[in-house]
């Protein structure tokens, strides 16, 4: 579709967002929204949602509004959205009122390009008409689902978002949701009230994300197997429940893996305070229940990992799209154990709805067959969400990567099925395989199980094997479990067949492979140089703290993974690097370029790659490198502006604007250090520094408690280092 707006899309894509190419259904969303038509859109998480408002929100006239219903998430959004360049604010109740009216300000002086509320304040008397003396341009509703009692999240106050359309019949909004069945998409459509919107449903297909299953056997040392594989990994382990995220929290961190509870026994403040050390790098892992992951919008999550079995497949899909939403690889791993099937039955039972009750078993059964069929997880992920899937092989689950072989399994079968014959069908399976393997237990002595024909038959293979089997009988209908607080084995007609008659069972087994790092995801994601990697991160991590933003919000990991390629030591190749556009570039293209120079030099055997083509096609390089940026705020600080009003002034961070000041005074420009410090602390500061010999600056910030700030301390340290 040739449209107008084609070349400013594209051009503003590179330049404020540093993409080079759209997602699947962004173009086509935006071009709507820009002819102002209505929209629908389902797109999973980490789709690219948010560039669908943000890109329009910079290329019309007007505030582009932006519905979004966790207050805990709008600051960074925000804040994301600054570090691109737009201008962004949000108003919810944790604003005082000179901050609103500020708001309200910048938006009747065309300052403001996007504007967050919460849906609360629709709900308010009087609001919508304090909107139209603003000039809206687009509404745009995230999370949408919410306005719909049958959705999963459904939130009173979303309600009040349909008076939008009847207040504002001539601005367009554009409606946008993770998780919408077809009946709660006719009800978020009606509700709204959209006038024939253009609909979008994209595949929920997440190619980046490797679906793997495995036994659980000792749980702990798998897990720590794993973590100790992927060092320095964000990633989210799930439970079911709190007792067991405190203890595995507690087990990983005393053996030195760092990691934080979360679930809903916790008070506010240890969710909030778990949850933002993890949004910001501080802790790599957080061990969670289902409690954990609305308000989570970190980009750079490489595992999820469910070390019990989920209740159904919608929250499954859900807990694991909150992986590599970066687009970057990531591992969706699920530790499947039959002992967990009678624990989610027990709560099961106790449904009184019979209705309900079945449902939910149903749910639980199409869980377990996703964990023990050998059909690609990929297939049926999307086959359960009514979406066909293609591909033979997906190339990034287990059952299409792993080495399968057909075997048959009808003797192993036998000698499991004349276990459970001989004992009278009154045991579960762990006693069974006792049986099998001749364990020597008080258990099978006490009920002499030691003397049947069985015993010990199967002592040549080992445990893991004889779980296997029982699993295999058990997803194939041969033997089946009873019972729910202790669930007995049992055989079916089918298994009958087998035992006294000639059926023969053959198994799919997978043969167990050395998982490699990079065997993660499919061939089109390259690696990287993971120690400049490393090295990148702890820059990323710092600026981050600096400008008190989540690390992601600096730069997503697949930018620094592509930095980590092709080595960008000049700025005008820092700007062919996905996801560098012109502010961040100008924020913090030096100090990455800087970095890779120096790793480059350290490192003379490196060859750095040709860059693709599609990253030659970059835009050249059009705003000031580092030294013009200082000179600006040198001049502003000359004429006598504050740190703060520079920042204003110039749309940048006050830290930015601090932090070149700092260097400024390093560099021996005359920088009136009197105005930012003043002479007794300068010399408190000064001495203490001289005492420590040390140029940190934590001592010095703990040793003052509080009275003096960062930026003084930073400051007053220049001030001695200068040339
Ligand atoms: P959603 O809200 O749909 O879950 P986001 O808007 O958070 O997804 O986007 C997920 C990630 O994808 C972000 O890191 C974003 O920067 C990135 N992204 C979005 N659009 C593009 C694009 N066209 N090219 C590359 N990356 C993109
Ligand atoms: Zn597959």
């Amino acid at each position: 579709m040739e449209s107008p707006f084609n070349m400013q899309m594209i051009d503003t894509l590179k330049k404020v967002f540093g993409f080079q190419d759209f997602r699947p259904n962004q173009e086509a969303i935006i071009k709507n929204v820009l002819e102002k038509k209505d929209v629908f859109a389902v797109m999973p998480t980490g789709g690219g949602k948010s560039l669908c408002y943000q890109l329009p929100a910079r290329m019309v006239k007007g505030v582009t509004v932006v519905i979004s219903p966790l207050i805990s998430l709008m600051k960074d959004q925000v804040d994301a959205a600054l570090e691109n360049g737009l201008t962004a604010a949000f108003i919810n109740s944790s604003l005082k009122p000179h901050e609103m009216s500020g708001v309200y300000r910048g938006m009747k002086n065309h300052e403001l390009e996007l504007l967050y509320i919460a849906p609360e304040r629709f709900a308010m008397h009087g609001f919508l008409e304090t909107l139209k003396e603003i000039p809206v341009a687009l509404f745009a509703i995230d999370e949408a689902h919410c306005i719909s009692e049958w959705g999963h999240d459904f939130r009173p106050d979303y309600l009040s978002l349909s008076n939008i359309t009847k207040t504002f019949p001539d601005i367009p909004v554009a409606a946008f949701t993770a998780t919408a069945t077809t009946r709660v998409q006719n009800d978020i459509i009606s509700k709204l009230g959209l006038r024939a919107p253009f609909i979008v449903r994209a595949s929920f297909n997440r190619g980046n994300l490797f679906y793997r299953v495995e036994s659980k056997r000792g749980l702990e040392t798998q897990l720590l197997e794993y973590l100790c594989a992927h060092p320095g990994e964000p990633g989210i382990i799930y439970r079911t429940t709190r007792d067991s995220v405190s203890d595995l929290a507690d087990t990983l961190s005393a053996h030195g893996i760092k990691a934080l509870p979360y679930h809903a026994g916790l008070t506010q403040e240890e969710r909030k305070a778990n949850q933002e050390a993890f949004n910001r790098d501080e802790v790599n892992i957080i061990v969670a229940t289902i409690a954990f992951g609305m308000g989570i919008d970190k980009s750079n999550v490489r595992f999820v990992i469910h070390a019990d079995l989920p209740k159904n497949i919608e929250g499954y899909y859900q807990e694991t799209g909150r992986a590599g939403r970066d687009g970057e690889p990531a591992d969706c791993i699920l530790f499947f154990g039959r002992g967990d099937i009678p624990k989610i039955r027990y709560f099961i039972d106790r449904i009184a709805d019979e209705r309900e009750r079945s449902i939910a078993l149903e749910k639980l059964r199409q869980t377990v067959k996703y964990a023990s069929h050998n059909v690609c997880r990929r297939r049926q992920l999307l086959e359960y969400f009514g979406e066909r899937y293609k591909d033979e092989n997906c190339k990034t689950c287990d059952i299409c990567t792993g080495t399968v072989k057909m075997v048959d399994i009808t003797i192993d079968a036998q000698i499991v099925m004349s276990a459970i014959s001989r004992t009278d069908q009154r045991f579960g399976a762990g006693h069974i395989i006792d049986i099998v393997t001749g364990a020597d237990t008080k258990r099978i002595r006490g009920f002499q199980h030691d003397k049947i024909k069985t015993y010990g038959a199967g002592r040549h293979k080992d445990k893991n094997h004889w779980r296997f089997i029982v699993d295999e009988l058990l997803a194939q209908d041969v033997i089946n479990q009873d019972g729910d607080r202790y669930p007995v084995l049992k055989i079916t007609e089918k298994g009958r067949g087998i035992l006294f008659g000639n059926e023969k069972i053959s198994a799919l087994k997978r043969e167990e492979t050395k998982k490699k790092r990079h065997a993660r995801a499919g061939s089109e994601f390259e690696p990287f140089d993971e120690v400049l990697f490393k090295s990148l991160r702890t820059l990323r991590k710092k600026l981050a703290d600096e400008q008190k933003v989540p690390p992601y919000v600096i730069f997503s990991d697949r930018t620094l993974h592509e930095m980590c390629r092709y080595y960008p030591a000049a700025l005008t190749d820092m700007v062919k690097i996905s996801g560098v556009g012109d502010a961040k570039l100008e924020r913090y293209g030096a100090d990455f370029t800087e970095m890779i120079r120096a790793y480059l030099d350290e490192n003379p055997g490196i060859t750095v790659p040709e860059a693709p083509s599609f990253v030659a096609s970059a835009r050249p390089v059009v705003k000031k490198a580092r030294g013009e940026t200082f000179e600006k705020t040198y001049e502003l600080f000359v004429k006598g502006l504050s740190t703060g009003q520079i920042s204003k002034a110039r749309n940048l961070a006050e830290s930015t604007i601090t932090g070149h000041i700092e260097q400024l005074i390093m560099d021996g420009r005359d920088i009136e250090i009197g105005r930012l410090v003043d002479a007794e602390k300068r010399d408190k500061i000064g001495n203490l520094f001289l005492t420590l010999q040390s140029w940190e600056l934590n001592p010095v910030i703990d040793h003052f408690k509080g009275t003096v700030s960062y930026d003084e301390a930073k400051f007053v340290r220049a001030y001695m280092r200068r040339k």
